[in-house]
């Protein structure tokens, strides 16, 4: 049966790719497919949901607000949803994280983040327009987030046309990483020297804290986040925090930045916002950002917004979802629920680099000879694909990330798919 249809799907060469399947229904962490199979939704359907699908708690506040007012022009105008939606967040966020600017993707959501800092600059006459980002980040797909973003093979065409950006060492870690501390310190030492030469020209430091999502699961400590707050402070540049994967419980605290101990100038939220039920993001940043555009001055206000900016159903599923997740902050018990999972991991021989963060758990896998070999990503891919896991794997890198409401039982049969996969490899 052909499902491809008229859709030209993401991520996804069409020439290459088996057909899409079809999924009739999500209920808890339970996909249930067309052809019968029900698979556990084991990476959260692109680290989206929180909660498990359909929560009847936020498919009612969509209900009920969309009887009321579903959508209403965001400039000029304002609504309930919004305003309390800000609140919460501006509430939920270290202190002078208080100004909350609406968009609808995780990748505008950088747009806006990049326009904060080099307009703050420009509206005060000083025109920095470097950006500090790391090795293996990703921000989105739009063109400042590709350009943001390390380069590779999907941005390769578009090359001529990203901004420079100024590409940083990150000293990813994983358990038993003897090597972590030098690495961390070279990395710092070498964004020092880059802040120390260029602090007049760069605006800002942009980093996915203590987890590279797409870039490969690769995890930092609180350390290097202090560091690089340090390092921001001393030389007055802008501090961006990209939590557009990490917030929202998604590392075992509430957001990344109260887990490192660090208040970022910007923060970037979005998947986990709704529950996974709406698209919607924020760029949260201070009053001292806000202060630059704020004026008289019809040519220092931040020129950008998207049709959807604000919208009210995505606001009331996001204070929906919000309430759940501070009743039942199911994200704070995962981690300790890995344990023997990772136990069981450690004794096999095709698995390297665990790591784990909060709710992630994430190892990469090489072939029994000990060497890898290219073609191991897509055949791991295939393998899942028909599993009772949906699991997704990048490149070699094998990761857990579910929805927060797994039970013990559900999060075993995601491991005995994976060592299932693993005993397949062999044959
Ligand atoms: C997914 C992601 C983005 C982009 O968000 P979209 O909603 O897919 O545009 C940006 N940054 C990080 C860290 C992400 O994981």
């Amino acid at each position: 049966m052909n499902h491809l249809g008229s859709i030209w799907p993401p991520f996804t060469q069409t020439g290459l790719a088996p057909d899409p399947i079809k999924v009739l229904n999500g209920h808890g962490v339970w996909l249930e497919l067309e052809d019968g199979r029900k698979v556990i939704d084991a990476i959260s359907s692109w680290w989206v949901n929180l909660h498990g699908h359909a929560r009847p708690e936020i498919a009612e506040a969509i209900y009920t607000q969309a009887k009321q007012l579903e959508h209403v022009i965001f400039a000029g105008y304002t609504h309930d949803p919004a305003l309390k939606l800000a609140q919460v967040l501006v509430d939920a966020l270290p202190d002078p994280l208080s100004k909350v600017f609406f968009s609808d993707n995780g990748s505008t959501a950088i747009e806006v983040a990049i326009k904060m800092a080099v307009q703050a600059s420009y509206n005060k006459g000083q025109a920095k327009v470097r950006i500090v980002a790391f090795e293996g980040a990703y921000h989105g797909d739009t063109f400042g987030a590709m350009a943001t973003g390390e380069r590779s093979v999907f941005s390769e065409p578009f090359e001529g046309m990203l901004f420079a950006v100024d590409r940083m060492p990150y000293p990813a870690t994983w358990e038993g990483d003897a090597g972590y501390e030098a690495k961390e310190c070279d990395a710092l030492a070498r964004l020092e020297e880059h802040l120390r030469v260029h602090r007049d020209e760069v605006a800002m430091v942009m980093i996915e804290p203590f987890v590279q999502g797409a870039g490969g699961m690769r995890m930092v400590e609180a350390s290097f986040l202090q560091g690089i707050d340090s390092l921001c402070k001393k030389y007055e540049v802008l501090l961006c925090f990209d939590e557009v994967m990490t917030g929202f419980g998604r590392t075992g605290e509430f957001f990344a930045c109260i887990k490192a101990e660090v208040c970022p100038d910007i923060i970037c939220l979005s998947k986990g916002i709704t529950g996974g039920f709406l698209p919607l993001s924020v760029t949260v940043t201070t009053q001292t950002v806000f202060d630059a555009f704020h004026s008289k001055d019809p040519l220092k206000a931040l020129y950008h917004g998207h049709s959807y900016t604000a919208n009210p159903l995505g606001c009331a599923a996001a204070l929906a979802s919000w309430q759940i997740l501070i009743q039942e902050q199911s994200f704070r018990n995962l981690e300790g629920r890995y344990h023997q999972h990772i136990e069981k991991l450690r004794n096999h021989s095709s698995v390297e680099k665990i790591r784990s963060c909060g709710t992630i758990l994430a190892f990469d896998v090489k072939s029994s000879n000990g060497g890898y070999f290219d073609s191991l990503g897509p055949i791991l891919k295939q393998r899942f694909a028909h599993s009772r896991a949906l699991l997704r794997p990048l490149g070699n890198t094998v990761y857990v990330l579910p929805p927060y409401t797994i039970s013990d039982d559900e999060l075993l049969l995601i491991f005995e798919e994976i060592h299932h996969v693993f005993d397949s490899l062999k044959e």
